[in-house]
């Protein structure tokens, strides 16, 4: 039986990160994943020439000096990541009642452009800024203190991003636009901690990225480093079965019944998943009964569109659209006025500045609402599915119209995913976009923790800390601090 220091269970960011520091300091790793591709959320594919990026649109904080600049540098991605920053007056647009809004990027910046819509306003804006901003200076690995990190988190955890927004500004329409981003999170007006909210948008605020050509490019940045360090990567291997000796983990078996040996095992894969893992139970009834009654955010569907070509100029800037009274469209969500937003963008390309190759846009979508082939895999899903979809692009279509007048006279081609194709390429549970849903009612039960009660076992991944490209990288340290000391892995950040 092979045998290694760590086994790593699914190759998501979460899992290439931690492969790619344990490596480092000379552990010997095997990252396991399932799919023929890696990166889970990361993967992109090519239609038409086109690349398209499955779940990252954009990313945050890379400016130098920023946090994820300064964990990327270590990681050894800043070097080799190709960027485009995008708009520093507008990175998002957010449509709501037919008018359009901009987030800037730079606290002072950000201010500057929303006041300039709300001019009574100023202040409120103000102070949510330094809200968000002081709940960002709380979390110590936001900003690699490692002095402080027995932080009360209580307090903060407690709160709620929509009543927090609700209070500082009767006026609804900037409520409404200060939570425009909505979709980056899956915010749901009575769960959603501002924690939350004020970790992810800030972040975003400080300075905005796209990826040129796509997200695949830190899999295979990462893969590669891991690969160098002596690591092992395995494809189309999915992991079925934990093994215990007495109370530790003692071995993965894969679905070709292939056995694997570690001293340690990281889980990158839904805590859901993981425990189904076991075949004797080593956790207790309240643990299992807890993470599987956990709700997950909602998932999206998706269109991929290729455009004719130099139809659609490249838009350097987000859109979040609404045709709704309110952002918070996953509380009003019903499949007769389905869909009520979306985000929308056109990536990067090494290929041309000035057109845009493809856009992609996403909306809500519930998991129900592919029920009847839930037991159906990729590609085998039958004539019934490809009709929902097609039916359901063209309603999609309807709204993106509503914004882009003459879209379909651009359209090459158009493809599509739903929930299911989620589920199926990344595992997680209904296909849900971001995890478990964080609940400020209740902020302990929907908090996962990299340690767990069986002494080898460990949690990362977006289920940990938060979902995203930066709450990932942040949790995946968390996790390998609990093997080799989270401050020595911070000073190594500090100092790359
Ligand atoms: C539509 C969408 C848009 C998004 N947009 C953004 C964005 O703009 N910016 C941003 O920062 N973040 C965005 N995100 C979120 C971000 O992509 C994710 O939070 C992050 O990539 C998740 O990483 P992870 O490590 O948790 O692993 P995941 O990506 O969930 O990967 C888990 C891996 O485990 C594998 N696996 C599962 N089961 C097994 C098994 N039994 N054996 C072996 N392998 C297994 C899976 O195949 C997968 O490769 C988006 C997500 C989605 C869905």
């Amino acid at each position: 039986m092979a045998k290694y220091d760590v086994i790593i269970i699914g190759s998501g960011l979460g899992g290439l990160l931690c492969g790619n520091i344990l490596s480092k300091e000379g552990y010997s790793v095997c990252v396991i994943e399932k799919n023929q591709k890696l990166g889970g959320c990361l993967q992109t594919f090519v239609r038409d020439k086109c690349i398209f990026s499955t779940g990252l649109n954009y990313t945050e904080g890379l400016a130098e000096g920023q946090i994820l600049n300064r964990y990327f540098k270590y990681f050894g991605l800043m070097d080799e990541l190709k960027l485009k920053r995008l708009d520093v007056d507008g990175f998002e647009i957010i449509t709501f009642h037919g008018k359009e809004y901009k987030h800037a990027q730079g606290d002072n910046n950000f201010v500057e452009k929303l006041s300039a819509e709300f001019p009574q306003e100023r202040q409120a804006i103000q102070n949510y800024i330094d809200k968000i901003k002081n709940i960002c200076h709380q979390f110590p690995l936001y900003n690699l203190d490692t002095n402080n990190l027995n932080v009360d988190y209580s307090g903060i955890f407690s709160e709620s991003a929509f009543d927090y927004i609700k209070s500082i500004t009767k006026n609804k329409i900037l409520q409404n636009v200060l939570a425009g981003n909505n979709l980056l999170y899956a915010g749901v007006p009575d769960k959603t901690p501002l924690y939350l909210h004020s970790l992810i948008t800030y972040s975003y605020i400080s300075s905005s990225w796209r990826l040129i050509d796509g997200s695949y490019q830190v899999v295979k940045i990462l893969e590669k480093s891991i690969k160098k360090n002596g690591g092992t990567v395995l494809r189309n291997s999915e992991v079925k079965k934990l093994v215990f000796e007495n109370d530790i983990l003692k071995y993965a078996e894969l679905a070709n019944s292939e056995k694997i040996e570690a001293k340690h095992f990281i889980s990158n894969i839904h805590p859901a998943n993981t425990i189904k893992m076991f075949e004797k139970h080593k956790f207790t009834k309240a643990f299992i009964n807890r993470i599987n009654s956990l709700d997950n955010t909602i998932p999206v569907f998706s269109v991929y569109i290729v455009l004719k070509e130099n139809t659609f100029e490249y838009q350097n800037y987000n859109h979040y659209y609404y045709d709704n009274d309110t952002v918070w469209t996953t509380s009003s969500y019903s499949e007769k006025k389905w869909p009520q937003s979306y985000l929308l963008y056109t990536p990067a390309t090494s290929k041309s500045d000035k057109f845009a190759d493809c856009i992609i846009a996403m909306t809500y979508m519930k998991y129900d609402e592919l029920k009847k082939w839930e037991n159906t895999t990729v590609e085998c899903r039958g004539e019934e599915y490809k009709e929902f979809k097609r039916k359901k692009a063209e309603i999609f279509l309807n709204l993106i119209e509503k914004k882009f007048p003459d879209i379909r006279s651009k359209i090459k081609n158009i493809y599509t995913s739903t929930p299911l194709t989620y589920r199926d390429y990344t595992g997680t549970p209904e296909g849900s976009s971001y995890g478990i849903l964080k609940d400020f009612n209740n902020p302990y039960r929907t908090l996962i923790t990299p340690k767990t009660k069986i002494p080898n076992l460990f949690f990362t991944g977006q289920n940990l800390n938060i979902h995203g490209i930066l709450g990932v990288t942040i949790g995946a340290v968390m996790t390998c601090g609990e093997l080799v000391g989270l401050n020595y892995i911070v000073d190594k950040v500090k100092n790359s």
